[in-house]
């Protein structure tokens, strides 16, 4: 019996399992999927769990159900690659001869005093509930910062400003206008969206400390009650304390077949991996379907696959239940229309999902 490993039940791995499990599976392999959580969380929903204006139920979804397949739901704490085994807090080593890592990302703070300790995070389940707990309870008329100006940064504080009204909510940004990477007309769509909801949105924006009670703008202190940061992402810790070559973020350089070029048998998946797009959900699910190419031509002593670069579709945001924004195949598109694109990217994930 071989053994095939999956650390991380994030969307990198469901997508290799959906294959595995629907398009084919060797009797005499068995698939050993490993996370912290009894079920698949999708991340790109905790803007709205922060915020409240969704359930807990409503970002999880089951793991499959497969005969050769065991769930051990536990804490990974490192990945022994000279000893090819995973291993776990409170449980036992788990043993493999091919692995595919997907334990997603975390907050990366670039060396802003007092951010780690004094922000609020929704890069993973544990924390966004943490976040949720801190907003639900604010006081009214306190004042929630959210720094960074990015997809995240932007859904979360239109998701609070719609949830809490009472609340003052800023959103600070680099850039001159907001999501610079986005078309201009989008800039502005929700540059509107913001001034017309009550947002305060800070260009040019450069958080220097975060302190309680204080966050620093350029040096000059503003008085806040809560600060979220969502003003950048790194590959998981155990990603980064691996001994190889890693880019941009600490994420593994892989090869074009997705595995580490010294361990064939160790394939990178989603955001842990290094790749010349900005990592998203639509990426790692993309990655999950090549990498499963590649262990089906293994099985079946075949050359590798040719695999073509991965193109995406585009980003889809909401501001909010009603308004949206994207960039889809090409074209920007904001208003109702983008924010029934996402719904229904949203609802398709969760029907394929079961
Ligand atoms: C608010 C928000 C909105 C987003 N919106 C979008 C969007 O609209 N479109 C898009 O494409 N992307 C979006 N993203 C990005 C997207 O969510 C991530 O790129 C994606 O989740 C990465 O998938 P992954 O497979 O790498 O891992 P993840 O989905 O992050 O899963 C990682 C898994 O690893 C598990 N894990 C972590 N550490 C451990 C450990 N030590 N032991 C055991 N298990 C562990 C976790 O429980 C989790 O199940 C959004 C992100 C955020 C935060």
């Amino acid at each position: 019996m071989q053994r095939l490993v999956l650390v991380g039940g994030g969307y990198g791995n469901v997508r290799v399992m959906n294959h595995l499990f629907s398009d084919g599976l060797p009797n005499d392999v068995e698939v050993i999927l490993i996370d912290r959580e009894p079920y698949h969380c999708m991340k790109t929903e905790y803007y709205a769990l922060a915020a409240g204006t969704i359930s807990d139920k409503e970002v999880r979804v089951s793991f499959p159900n497969h005969p050769q397949l065991k769930i051990v739901n536990a804490e990974v704490t490192k990945i022994n690659l000279a000893e090819k085994k995973v291993e776990l807090k409170d449980a036992d080593d788990v043993s493999y001869d091919t692995l595919v890592v997907g334990l997603g990302c975390e907050d990366k703070y670039h060396g802003v005093p007092g951010a780690p300790e004094h922000t609020l995070s929704i890069q993973s389940i544990r924390k966004v509930r943490h976040t949720a707990q801190e907003l639900h309870c604010m006081p009214s008329g306190s004042t929630v910062s959210i720094v960074g100006g990015g997809l995240s940064g932007i859904e979360v504080a239109s998701e609070l400003c719609e949830s809490r009204k009472d609340l003052n909510i800023r959103l600070y940004d680099r850039g001159e206008r907001i999501l610079s990477t986005f078309p201009e007309r989008v800039s502005h769509y929700i540059q509107e969206w913001f001034e017309n909801n009550g947002v305060t949105v800070i260009n040019k924006s450069n958080i220097t400390k975060v302190e309680p009670g204080y966050l620093y703008n350029n040096d000059e202190a503003n008085a806040t009650n809560a600060v979220i940061w969502t003003a950048g992402i790194q590959a998981h810790h155990l990603v980064q304390e691996l001994d190889i070559e890693k880019g941009a973020g600490g994420r593994a350089i892989v090869t074009e077949h997705h595995y580490l070029p010294d361990h064939p048998e160790v394939f990178m998946v989603g955001d842990c991996a290094y790749y010349d797009q900005a990592p998203s959900a639509q990426l790692s699910e993309a990655q999950g379907d090549q990498i499963y190419k590649v262990l089906k031509a293994r099985w079946n002593d075949q050359p590798e696959p040719k695999l073509e670069p991965i193109k995406l579709k585009g980003m889809v945001g909401s501001l909010g239940k009603k308004k949206g924004f994207a960039e889809f195949m090409g074209k920007p598109l904001t208003g109702r229309v983008a924010r029934l694109l996402k719904s229904g990217i949203l609802w398709m994930y969760r029907y394929h999902n079961g």
